[in-house]
């Protein structure tokens, strides 16, 4: 037996798949060219850019090892869903790529009959005639393919048999029986063999671990995609060696990753980049499977294109009609939207990322307005407050049609919260009201940190603040988003106005071993990103980001860890590791306006926002230091102390709640020069308030945590 084997004693209690032992006989070495990937978009209006016709053989004893119908059916929603990252699905991860590949499920067989696209063979009669139920790949492979499969030339057949064996290490006897849960051919220099073989117990609704992602892998391996783990850390070009895709990282690993865990096994990758486990195309269970990558699909293009491939007559056009598929096929409505929090008069973009090439579309938005109510993308306008159900109707060239509806998926708002908008998350609500999370792949989001016994607010002086636990991720370039309520600049023509917030954050260095090997040294590092949007979050601009070492507030830039990640690494900060920044928003005075603060996981470390605030600043001075008149403003156990540099006519003093609403109000006349305490009310409720002095046009506003 020769070749990287994957039935060892150490993995005998978990399966997995057994392409490796056929691909040193059919994976040619080819080299492709990547240029200028296009950028990751979180949502797209993309139809299918290949569909594939699908059959499947189910080899069986009876009844009790079949897979039913429904369990096809559920399978091929799983693909369609993985193969084209449909956001709110588990197909969606933000680090992914749509792959714009559709598996469609036969409906006409060879003759041109109906067909439920599914074949059930029994083991034990013609022309399978097999002793036992126990499919032997090392000798049977290539007679039931010869036996069942349909004209390669139109579908791409997979096989599901009761179980995958193998010839053993040491035994003769094809006895290794289980361990594999599937294999599958390259699209080159195959013909009878070429498709997917997966065993009963690991396809959907099978093993909990590994019982719907199974084929997902073997159809990457059929669309010429390797394990990315092939060839260890191998140094050669990217494009032709290793799995031949660039944008995934080489792992050390070269029996498959089962576990995810913070690893760099390899450091001659550049850049150099941690390990990419998650891949449908390593070896972790179903749950923990998020991506293909872009430099997969550009591989996957490639071998569809390429004449001499097995799926290049698969992907023609005219084959559509003869299997029934594509158009002529199946039907299933899947949609999602830009955003599900918008406000009245202000556009939503919705995606249509059904099944069957429909080219029916009809929605209904509940009173929403569509710009164009037969196109799969429309842009849709609600003109008042309110839930909205949305509901799609797609019929394809079939006349088969499906309906989804999300009830009470759109919710439009109209509150406009005022100047000065101040938001430290103290709250009992999270996210505060009018304020919604944006969390496309529904996995860890923003979440509401609080310590009453250690403050971890912003510099301590509040228990509250928002994070996102980058430390507990274990996965890349996932996006989360915080959104504001919408926040009204319209009345302020000329003052100054100012975004002003808090963060605290430490990347993660990290060396070690992980799982036996080395873990090269590599700083794990997040992104923080701050955009406004003028109509509604239907567009954003970038106003800030800031990443790894130069988003760290940690003296030492990142916490170093070796050996293993423990807990001590997960960063709290101090009342010290807080920075606070400040942000001009001049150009969008006489707007109404969302804020949105944007983390991109980079498996690093705890991000903190505290203290977002939105306020006029004097009309002359854009800077917090330069204050003619009044010095030293600061709150001290419920007083206000401040300095007047001149004799004031008039001073207003002024306190907001985290609402933005005036809770109290204190008018001072003819101020002379010198130092002044002004006790603050102490009817307020225990909470965050912003205090504002304004005096010659100057406006100092200080946070103020009053607890009674
Ligand atoms: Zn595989």
């Amino acid at each position: 037996m020769t070749g990287v084997l994957l039935i060892g004693v150490l993995w005998a209690q978990i399966s997995w798949c057994g392409t490796d032992r056929y691909s040193r006989k059919v994976v040619p070495d080819q080299g492709l060219s990547i240029e200028n990937p296009p950028r990751l978009g979180l949502f797209g209006c993309t139809p299918s850019r290949y569909v594939i016709p699908v059959v499947f053989h189910v080899i069986h004893s009876g009844s009790s090892d079949s897979i039913d119908y429904n369990r096809i059916w559920n399978q091929m929603l799983r693909l369609h869903e993985d193969f084209r990252r449909i956001p709110e699905t588990p197909g969606f991860s933000s680090a992914g790529a749509d792959m714009e590949i559709e598996f469609s499920l036969a409906t006409k067989d060879p003759n041109g009959n109906p067909t439920t696209g599914v074949v059930y063979w029994r083991y034990d009669q013609p022309p399978l005639n097999w002793s036992s139920p126990d499919f032997c790949a090392d000798d049977e492979d290539y007679s039931m393919k010869l036996a069942t499969g349909w004209d390669r030339n139109r579908y791409l057949n997979v096989w599901v048999v009761p179980r995958i064996c193998f010839r053993g290490w040491t035994s003769s006897d094809c006895d290794a029986c289980d361990l594999v849960a599937g294999y599958a051919f390259y699209p080159f220099f195959v013909n009878i063999e070429y498709g997917s073989v997966v065993g009963a117990s690991y396809f959907w609704g099978g093993h909990p671990l590994r019982g719907a992602r199974t084929l997902v892998h073997e159809l990457g391996h059929n669309l010429n995609l390797p394990h990315p783990f092939e060839g260890g850390c191998d140094q050669g070009p990217c494009t032709t060696h290793g799995d031949g895709v660039c944008d995934t990282p080489p792992t050390a690993v070269v029996d498959g990753n089962f576990q995810v865990a913070r690893q760099n096994t390899c450091n001659q990758d550049s850049p150099d980049l941690p390990d990419n486990m998650r891949n449908y195309m390593d070896y972790v269970s179903d749950r923990n499977m998020t991506h293909f990558t872009l430099g997969q699909r550009e591989r996957a293009w490639s071998a569809i294109q390429a004449t001499s491939s097995a799926l290049f007559p698969l992907a023609q056009s005219s084959v559509l009609w003869q299997t029934g598929t594509g158009p002529y096929g199946h039907v299933k409505a899947y949609f999602a939207a830009s955003h599900r929090v918008g406000c009245p008069g202000e556009p939503i973009r919705f995606f249509s990322y059904s099944m069957g090439m429909p080219h029916i579309y009809r929605w209904d938005f509940g009173g929403g307005v569509p710009d164009d109510p037969s196109s799969p993308c429309p842009t849709v306008v609600f003109p008042s407050p309110g839930l909205y159900d949305v509901r799609l109707i797609v019929e394809n060239l079939s006349g088969r049609r499906d309906t989804l509806l999300k009830a009470g998926y759109i919710q439009i708002q109209d509150t406009v919260y005022p100047l000065p908008y101040a938001e430290s998350f103290e709250g009992n609500v999270f996210p505060p009201q009018h304020s919604y999370i944006r969390n496309l792949d529904a996995g860890r989001t923003w979440e509401r940190s609080r310590s009453l016994s250690t403050p971890r607010g912003a510099y301590a002086a509040s228990p509250t603040s928002m994070r996102l636990t980058f430390f507990t991720y274990s996965s890349y370039n996932e996006v989360d988003d915080w959104i504001s309520p919408a926040i009204d600049l319209r009345p302020y023509a000329n003052p100054s106005i100012q975004l002003r917030f808090s963060w605290a954050y430490a990347c993660l260095n990290f060396e070690g071993q992980v799982n036996g090997y080395t873990s090269y040294e590599l700083d794990y590092t997040d992104t923080l990103r701050v955009y406004v949007s003028t109509d509604c979050g239907h567009t954003w601009d970038l106003l800030w980001e800031r990443g790894g070492r130069d988003l760290s507030t940690h003296p030492d830039g990142c916490i170093t860890a070796r050996g293993s990640v423990s807990g001590t690494s997960y960063f709290i900060p101090s009342a010290s590791q807080w920075k606070t920044d400040s942000l001009l928003l001049n150009p969008y005075r006489g707007e109404v306006i969302r804020l949105r603060f944007q983390g991109i996981s980079g498996w690093g470390n705890t991000l903190y926002i505290d203290d977002i605030v939105l306020d006029t600043l004097s009309g002359i001075s854009a800077s917090m230091g330069a204050f003619p008149s009044i010095n030293r403003a600061y709150i001290s156990e419920a007083k206000l102390y401040f300095s007047t540099q001149a004799a004031l006519p008039h001073m207003a003093i002024r306190a907001y709640d985290i609402q933005g609403r005036e809770v109290w109000r204190e008018s001072l006349n003819d101020i002379a020069r010198g130092e002044y305490r002004v006790p603050l009310p102490s009817f307020l409720s225990q909470g965050l308030y912003l205090v504002r002095l304004e005096a010659e046009g100057e406006v100092h506003s200080i946070r103020y945590w009053h607890a009674p």
